[in-house]
C-alpha cells in the first residue's frame, strides 16, 4: 500500500523517480602510525597548515559566487577553518598524541561533528554537515581516500534522499537529472530550499530520520506542492500524480508564454508582479522571465564574503546596471545583516537571540557609514537613469530604497535625518536637500516586525511605500524561529493572526494614499493570490521561477470575490481553516 509521509513543502513541483539514498560521511578513521617515533609532529603540522592554506584559498574563490546563498555558506565554511578551536585541536592531537596531519584532522573533525550534532539548538545541530564538508576538503588536499559518494553520476529520473545537503553537494547535482529532493531535517527557508527554488527541482523537508532506512532504487514521489514523499505507490496514486505533474508542466509552459503581458484581474485592477533577486543572474534574467521589475533585491550578497564594504563607486556602478536589466521598478533593500546573516568585517556581540538582536535597520543605525554609502550610490544610479541624455532608450526605472525590520518610528526619522545630513566625504556625491523629500528615490520600509504593522497609520504618511516581509513576520507574530524545523511548520504566513496584521498594514497605506507590496515567500503561492490581493496588497514580489504562473493566477481573479474571501479568512481561527477555505475555490 502507498505509504505517505509529510514534511514541509519547500520547493514547488512534483517529482516522480526512483529513489536514491545519499548518506555522506567521513572515510573510516584513518588508523595511528604504528611507530609514533616515525611522526615528525613539526612535519605533520606543516603539512596540516600547507593543506589548510589551500583550503583556505579553494573557499575564498567559492565565496565568491554570484548567489549569495552559496557564497555565505562557504564564508561560514571559512569561518569555522579559520576558528581557532579547529587549529588547536588539530595541534594538540598532532604534538601530543603523535597523530599523523590526516589521522589528526579526521579525529578533531569527527570529534567537532559529533558535538555539533549533540546541541539542542537546530541550527547549530545542522552545522555538523558543514563541518564534514570542510573536513572532505581537508582529507583530500592531505590525500585521503573519501567516502562522500559522487552526486556528478546520478542516473536521470533520480529522487534525491538525504539528510541534509550541502551547498556543495547542491553546486554539483546534475540537475536534469534530479527530479525531487526529500530531506530528513531542513526547512523551506533554509539554503538548500531556496537553492533547489531557483534551480525548480522539488523539493520537500523535515520528513523526519525514518526517511533515511528506505529502500534505494525504489519508485518515489516528491510533491513539493504539498509537502508529501510517498513510496511503495499503487498504480491509481501513481496514475494521479503522473497527471498531475502533466498539469503542473503544462501549466509552467502556458504561463511562460503571457507571462510578458501586464496582469490584469477579470475585472480590471492591473496587479505589477516583480522578482525577488539575490543575485546579478537573477536580476539580468527577470525581464525575460516577465517580471515588471525587482520588488526586493537582497543586497546581502553584495556585503558578504568580502574583507570590507562595497564601496560607493562599486556599489553605484552595481546598481546603475541594475537600472538599465530591469523592467519599470528597482526596489534596493538596504543591507539586512545580523541575526542568521553575519558580515564578517561588522562587528557582531553575542547574542542569545540573534533573530532578536542587533540585525536590520538597528544594525545600519549604528553603523551609520554603511546606510550613507549604499542609499548615495543608489541615488547617484537613479539620477543618472533619469538623465534623457544618458539613457535616451531607457524606459523609466522607478528606484526605490527600502529599510529593513523598521519596529518604530523613530528608526524612520533617524534614517531621514542620517540621509538629509550633508554626506562626510567630499569623494562622493550625494543629492541631498533640507526637505523630507528624498530625490530621485522612493523610500519606504519592510513590514515584517508586528510593531510595524500595528502602528502602520502613524509609518505611512512618513515613507512612500510599505512592503510587507511574511517571512519575519509570521515567526514573530507566532513566535517560531524559521530556521528550526521543529517549529518552522507553526509559522505559516496564512495564519489569521499574521492575515489580520497585513490587512491593518494595507489599511494604513491606502487611508495614506501608499502602495502596498508583499515579499514574503508566500507571494509566490498561486494559492494565496486571491486572498493577499483581497486583504488589499497592491503589488507581490516573487521567487523569479513562480512570476509567470503568479501573473496568470492574478488573470483568472475578480476583485469582489477575492474581499470575500479576504473578509471569510480573518473570520477563521487557525492556518488550517484558511488553507482548507482556499482549497475549495
Ligand atoms: C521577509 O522577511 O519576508 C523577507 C522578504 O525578507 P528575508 O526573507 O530576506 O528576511
Ligand atoms: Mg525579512
Amino acid at each position: 500500500m502507498t505509504q505517505i509521509m509529510q514534511g514541509l513543502a519547500a520547493a514547488p513541483g512534483i517529482g516522480i523517480g526512483a529513489l536514491h539514498l545519499y548518506r555522506p560521511g567521513l572515510a573510516a578513521p584513518i588508523a595511528p602510525t604504528a611507530d609514533e617515533a616515525a611522526i615528525d609532529p613539526q612535519e605533520e603540522w606543516q603539512t596540516f597548515l600547507t593543506a589548510h592554506a589551500h583550503v583556505d584559498a579553494e573557499l575564498e574563490e567559492l565565496e565568491a559566487n554570484p548567489n549569495s546563498f552559496v557564497g555565505e555558506i562557504f564564508a561560514a565554511h571559512r569561518a569555522i577553518l579559520q576558528d581557532r578551536t579547529l587549529l588547536d585541536w588539530v595541534q594538540a592531537a598532532i604534538y601530543e598524541e603523535h597523530l599523523s596531519a590526516a589521522a589528526a584532522t579526521h579525529k578533531v573533525i569527527s570529534n567537532l561533528a559529533d558535538l555539533f550534532r549533540s546541541f539542542e539548538d537546530e541550527y547549530f545541530a545542522g552545522r555538523a554537515i558543514d563541518i564534514l564538508d570542510l573536513g572532505q576538503r581537508l582529507l583530500t588536499q592531505l590525500g585521503e581516500a573519501l567516502s562522500r559518494p559522487q552526486l556528478t553520476q546520478l542516473p536521470p529520473q533520480t529522487i534525491l534522499v538525504a539528510e541534509d545537503l550541502t551547498l556543495s553537494d547542491l553546486a554539483q547535482l546534475p540537475v536534469d537529472h534530479v527530479v525531487g529532493i526529500a530531506l530528513a531535517y531542513s526547512t523551506p527557508t533554509a539554503h538548500s530550499a531556496i537553492l533547489a527554488r531557483s534551480q525548480g527541482i522539488p523539493l520537500v523537508c523535515a520528513l523526519g530520520p525514518s526517511l533515511l532506512h528506505l529502500l534505494p532504487g525504489q519508485n518515489a514521489v516528491v510533491d513539493g506542492n504539498e509537502g508529501h514523499f510517498l513510496v511503495n505507490i499503487d498504480a491509481a496514486v501513481m496514475e494521479r500524480y503522473s497527471s498531475e505533474q502533466q498539469e503542473y508542466l503544462a501549466a509552467g509552459v502556458l504561463a511562460l508564454t503571457h507571462a510578458h503581458k501586464p496582469a490584469y484581474t477579470r475585472d480590471g485592477v492591473h496587479v505589477p508582479i516583480l522578482a525577488n533577486a539575490n543575485s546579478p543572474q537573477e536580476v539580468s534574467q527577470s525581464r525575460s522571465m516577465g517580471a515588471d521589475g525587482i520588488g526586493l533585491l537582497r543586497t546581502e550578497y553584495l556585503f558578504q564574503g568580502r574583507a570590507i564594504p562595497p564601496s560607493y563607486d562599486e556599489q553605484r556602478a552595481t546598481y546603475a546596471e541594475f537600472i538599465t536589466q530591469v523592467n519599470r521598478q528597482l526596489t534596493v533593500r538596504a543591507l539586512d545583516a545580523g541575526g542568521d546573516k553575519p558580515v564578517s568585517y561588522i562587528v557582531h556581540h553575542r547574542e542569545d537571540n540573534p533573530f532578536l538582536g542587533r540585525r536590520g535597520i538597528r544594525l545600519l543605525l549604528a553603523e551609520p557609514e554603511l546606510l550613507r554609502v549604499q542609499y548615495c550610490a543608489l541615488q547617484a544610479a537613479a539620477h543618472a537613469a533619469q538623465d534623457p541624455a544618458q539613457n535616451p532608450a531607457q524606459a523609466p526605472v522607478e528606484v526605490r530604497f527600502m529599510l529593513p525590520m523598521i519596529s518604530t518610528a523613530e528608526e524612520i526619522l533617524s534614517v531621514r535625518s542620517i540621509l538629509n545630513a550633508t554626506p562626510p566625504h567630499a569623494n562622493f556625491d550625494c543629492d541631498t536637500t533640507e526637505s523630507d523629500d528624498l530625490p530621485h528615490l522612493k523610500l519606504g520600509i519592510m513590514i515584517e516586525v508586528p510593531s510595524a504593522a500595528l502602528i502602520a497609520a502613524s509609518l505611512a504618511p512618513l515613507v512612500d511605500f510599505f512592503s510587507i516581509g511574511t517571512n519575519d513576520l509570521a515567526q514573530y507574530v507566532l513566535a517560531s524561529d524559521r530556521t528550526n524545523s521543529i517549529v518552522a511548520n507553526l509559522a505559516d504566513p496564512l495564519h489569521p493572526a499574521v492575515l489580520h496584521l497585513i490587512y491593518q498594514t494595507c489599511i494604513a497605506a491606502q487611508a495614506a494614499g501608499k502602495p502596498v507590496s508583499l515579499c514574503g515567500e508566500i507571494a509566490g503561492d498561486p494559492l494565496a493570490t486571491p486572498l493577499l490581493l483581497g486583504l488589499g496588497v497592491n503589488e507581490l514580489s516573487v521567487p523569479l521561477f513562480a512570476v509567470p504562473i503568479i501573473k496568470e493566477t492574478v488573470r483568472d481573479l475578480d476583485m469582489a470575490h477575492c474581499r470575500q474571501l479576504a473578509t471569510a479568512a480573518l473570520a477563521c481561527s487557525s492556518a488550517a481553516a484558511v488553507r482548507a477555505l482556499l482549497a475549495t475555490i
